[in-house]
């Protein structure tokens, strides 16, 4: 029996419309005796919110079976005075920080969403408030740094725009709290007691989930799904270990496989 991470976004829904099968996916994988952690980089909404908008969608899961970028950025950053450019949805999640206005020692950049709030997030006075703060001596964080994400009506341009603009006016790096980062692998391989190498990581994105897993020592499935491109694939030096159609696939391949 194998340790699953599941991505969600592009694996189990798009725009919170379900990828037809995922349901019943999950509930085999169980049933098969699988050891499963819901791995994601949202931005839009709280852990409490996601663990209940899969379970509408018929997913059966526990709340600590759900690990988001937001949460381990609450611990990442603990202790720390944090001007966070995140979605309101976030602030549950972020919690425990000290979230301020100016004088922050950490700016922390989330990504964008399919709402008018990406707009207020990312104003130009919200990008110069963080760019005083990043020149003040701040260290520059992100969720993640995606250049692009899948909605129902197409790609739309995410936040990693706003975070390389930001290194380039500051002159500094930003730290990737969620995926890629080898951080928030290996944090998800822990909380289900797994080494790496016995664990399997799927995803949509060739780059977030299979190269940043891969990097992590995690063996890959791409699903055809939410953000997947052929051409990108074809192109990418990153080869997953496994492609299946969809996460409905994903139990007989891995029944074939493992
Ligand atoms: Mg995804």
């Amino acid at each position: 029996m194998a340790a699953i991470l599941l991505d969600v976004d592009g694996v189990l829904h798009v725009s919170g419309e379900p990828i037809p099968g995922a349901a019943a996916a999950i509930r085999r994988l169980r049933e098969n005796g699988h050891r499963l952690r819901f791995v994601t980089n949202t931005t839009t909404r709280s852990r409490s919110q996601l663990a209940g908008e899969l379970r509408a969608q018929g997913i059966e899961l526990e709340y600590d079976e759900v690990q988001t970028a937001a949460e381990a950025a609450a611990r990442v950053l603990s202790g720390k005075r944090v001007l966070a450019m995140t979605m309101h949805a976030l602030i549950a999640d972020l919690d425990a920080l000290e979230l301020v206005g100016e004088g922050a020692d950490a700016v922390l950049i989330g990504g964008a969403d399919e709402t008018p709030e990406t707009n207020l997030v990312f104003s130009y006075m919200n990008l110069a408030r963080a760019w005083a703060e990043l020149e003040a001596g701040a260290e520059l964080y992100c969720l993640h740094r995606n250049r692009w994400w899948q909605t129902k009506e197409g790609p739309m341009l995410d936040s990693g725009a706003f975070v390389a603009g930001l290194e380039y006016a500051a002159q500094v790096e930003a730290t990737v709290i969620g995926k890629p980062s080898s951080a928030y692998f290996a944090a998800a391989c822990e909380a289900l007691d797994a080494d790496t190498e016995m664990t399997w990581m799927v995803g949509d994105d060739v780059e977030g989930d299979i190269a940043g897993a891969q990097g992590t020592g995690l063996r890959t499935v791409l699903v055809r799904t939410g953000k997947f491109r052929p051409d990108v694939v074809e192109r990418s030096r990153t080869r997953p270990d496994g492609i299946v159609s969809s996460i409905s696939q994903l139990p007989e391949w891995l029944e074939e496989h493992l």
